[in-house]
């Protein structure tokens, strides 16, 4: 009798599974709503909704840009006309909505009933909007407090929108807040964010009006971010206890055809995805996160969803809500959706590119380079600080991507390698060349690719061509961190960017302020330019970053390749690396020791989980299995024995499978006894794992790859890949 969650079940439920069509919802007229009907109708911001006066919206604008104070009375005027906003839509609860160190969110419900006497009423008070007060003992804290402090606070932040999210009986008004502890420690990712991009701003701002821009007043992060991920049937995923424990398939043999054809990327997307990535714009969009592109990504099963770029703190809460919601919607379509940097071995990962630019308050893109960008003296120095940015702080840009789940993809020639380098696109890099040796740049002007077909639009060739194999590009007027991992928040690395590119414009102002005095600012520019090129050249990369050259020549130039979590995690305990963002309080030390104990605490945890998974299965699964397969085997051979048939194919294949069997539990007794010898301190623990167990639970992995290609299909205990990668 096959269990609720076996392999044939699974099949049985998936062939039959029940179709779900999103339906659009009608307008009066019986016309499909147009998406700017919809769209930011779950959003309140003060600055457009209903019930707060113009007067005191310029006064909570500047709360959240120039850190004025918050006033109580105008908190007051807020939270009623947010009440009344949300009950109208259905809503009963109302939560601080925060991002903890776990790289997800974390929210607590509290009606908005409350008693008036013994009246009831919907309330929201000026306080329970302001502030909050979870117990931050459950919330990783990296030994950073002993229980008695266990208090930390939630404080509302007005920078980003509160927003209504469904729940099965109405809706739950979520406010965006900080998660701070009693000594004002960031207990979260969102804090250390605002942080940068207030430091940030300072000195872009200086820098712009110094070379001439006086009327720029602020200067925003813009970020858009591009998510992967992958689908698969709700049954198979229950059917494998690896996807549900770890989020990624402990073992599996590859189909003969997975993505040698690169047929999946962009093709047509199957009509059940369709239907449910419709479902999932339409939840977005009514969400007023303004996700613009879905496609179908290089690997089966594999697709991808982008939004238009905003503010980065904005766009951070966005990409949190995008996970959950593309998590959430999948379930109502039968599938599951895997954030997974690396569900299936030999196949693609996914990862989360996150793009990234500096916009002034009077509509200037800092790295625009316009037409001719050898003459846009401003673009070219921005792009310098930007290059010397990553280039000094290639380290800690490492570091902040680096997870377990993501180890798996950097530097296995399918993702970005885990060196960090630049990409510029050649006609930048001629240009750069120049700037660098004192020579005067050649113009390189638009240039108009010639299709030979009259009848198609003239194309406007791109001022940089495409380099998929680089972490960190340059793409037209923005750069490009695709190193990123499809689960993370984009929060930290975020962080990480925006400090170091503010160290390097800080620095930036102190030799423009010599310069300038002596020369034109123009001169001052190009010198600010070829001194940070001078400097940053090595990190400038326009080659094949998959290669086994690059490696090689990345070695020689001295960029550091750190391969795993485990080596790279400890870069943000370098106090070199560190000084400046902890002298401009964009992190403090303790939050960053703080931080170094929950990521090696993580990685080993998340290891530990994939290891015991992966003996489990191969105990109670994969061996039980090939024993069946050898008892069938065992009984033919006896046979042909007793009326004296000569074969020897089952005897080959006996032998076959007792070679394999043996070697699958000499490998599970490897793995066993390398776990049980885990027991130094997390940071010793992690270098471990990675180094020496990692690879030997890998080596088991491919034990029982062997077994799945030996033994029939029928006996097999776990969706193949074939299975959950083509089954629609
Ligand atoms: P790709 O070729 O990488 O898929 P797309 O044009 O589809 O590029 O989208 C890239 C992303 O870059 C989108 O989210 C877009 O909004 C974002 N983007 C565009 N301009 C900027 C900018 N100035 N700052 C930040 N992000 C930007
Ligand atoms: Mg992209």
């Amino acid at each position: 009798m096959p269990s609720k969650h076996s392999r044939i079940e699974a099949k049985k439920l998936a062939v039959n599974r029940s179709e779900r069509k999103f339906e659009r919802p009608l307008d009066i007229n019986g016309n499909l709503q147009r998406a700017s009907e919809y769209y930011g109708e779950n959003v309140f911001h003060y600055l457009t909704a209903p019930g707060i006066p113009e007067t005191i919206k310029d006064e909570l604008l500047s709360v959240s840009t120039s850190g004025i104070k918050l006033k109580k009375e105008h908190a007051d005027i807020v939270a009623k006309a947010v009440t009344e906003w949300a009950t109208s839509k259905g809503a009963t609860h109302f939560c601080h909505w925060f991002q903890p160190l776990t790289g997800s969110t974390a929210e607590k419900h509290d009606a908005f009933l409350d008693l008036d006497g013994e009246l009831p009423i919907e309330k929201l008070s000026a306080g329970q909007l302001m502030q909050g007060e979870p117990d931050a003992s459950s919330f990783p804290n990296g030994g950073s407090r002993t229980t008695f402090e266990a208090r930390g606070y939630t404080s509302w932040d007005l920078s980003s929108p509160m927003f209504l999210m469904d729940s099965v009986n109405g809706k739950t008004l979520c406010i965006p807040t900080a998660f701070v502890s009693y000594h004002g420690d960031a207990l979260d990712m969102k804090t250390p964010l605002l942080r940068s991009v207030t430091k940030l701003n300072e000195v872009a701002t200086k820098f712009m009006n110094m070379i001439g821009y006086n009327d720029t007043k602020k200067v925003t992060v813009t970020c858009g971010a591009e998510q992967e991920y992958f689908l698969i049937d709700k049954a198979f995923y229950f059917a494998r206890p690896d996807l549900v424990m770890t989020g990624r398939t402990l073992m599996g043999s590859l189909s003969h055809k997975n993505q040698q054809l690169d047929d999946h990327y962009f093709g047509r997307i199957p009509e059940r995805v369709l239907s449910c990535m419709e479902e999932i714009d339409y939840k977005l969009h009514k969400l007023g996160i303004p996700a613009k592109t879905r496609h179908n990504e290089v690997a089966p099963g594999q697709f991808e969803i982008a939004q238009i770029f905003r503010e980065a703190n904005v766009s951070a809460d966005n990409n949190q809500l995008v996970m959950a919601v593309i998590k959430e919607v999948a379930e109502n379509h039968n599938f599951i959706a895997l954030l997974h940097e690396k569900p299936f071995a030999g196949i693609n990962g996914s990862g989360k590119h996150i793009n990234w630019s500096m916009a002034t308050d009077d509509g200037i893109n800092l790295l625009e380079p316009g037409v001719n960008p050898e003459k846009n003296l401003k673009f070219l120095a921005v792009t310098s600080i930007v290059i010397e940015a990553v280039h000094r702080r290639a380290k800690l840009l490492r570091m902040a991507i680096a997870s377990q789940g993501n180890d798996h993809r950097l530097g296995a020639n399918e993702a970005p390698p885990s060196i960090i380098s630049v990409f510029t696109g050649s006609n930048l890099e001629k240009i750069f060349e120049a700037i660098k040796n004192g020579e005067s740049v050649s113009e390189e002007g638009e240039v108009v690719l010639d299709l030979g077909a009259t009848q198609l639009a003239n194309l406007m060739m791109d001022n940089t061509d495409r380099n998929r194999t680089s972490p960190f590009a340059f793409t037209g007027n923005k750069f490009e961190f695709r190193a990123v991992g499809s689960a993370q928040s984009i929060s930290f690395p975020l962080s990480i960017l925006n400090a170091a590119v503010t160290e390097v414009f800080e620095e930036s102002i102190t030799f423009l302020e010599n310069e300038i005095r002596a020369t034109s600012v123009d001169t001052a520019l190009v010198k600010l330019t070829q001194k940070w090129l001078q400097s940053s050249w090595n990190v400038i990369f326009n080659g094949d970053g998959y290669s086994d050259e690059w490696v090689e020549e990345a070695k020689k130039r001295g960029l550091p390749n750190l391969k795993t979590t485990a080596d790279a995690l400890p870069s943000i305990l370098d106090e070199e690396q560190t000084k400046y963002m902890v002298e401009k309080g964009i992190f403090r030390r303790n939050e960053l020791e703080m931080r170094y104990n929950v990521l090696v605490e993580n990685y080993n945890t998340l290891r530990e989980i994939e290891f015991q998974t992966q003996m489990d299965l191969v105990k109670k699964s994969v061996l039980p299995a090939t024993l069946e397969y050898k008892k069938r085997l065992g009984k033919v051979i006896k046979i042909q024995k007793e009326i004296g048939l000569e074969s020897s194919v089952e005897v080959e294949l006996y032998k076959k499978l007792n070679f394999t069997v043996e070697s699958l539990y000499a490998n599970l007794l490897n793995l066993t006894n390398a776990c049980e010898s885990l027991n130094g301190d997390p940071a010793k623990n992690s270098l471990e794992i990675a180094n020496n167990v990692f690879p030997l639970s890998e080596k088991l992995g491919e034990s029982c790859n062997t077994v799945e290609d030996l033994i029939p299909n029928e006996l097999w205990p776990l969706p193949t890949y074939y299975e959950m990668l083509f089954l629609r």
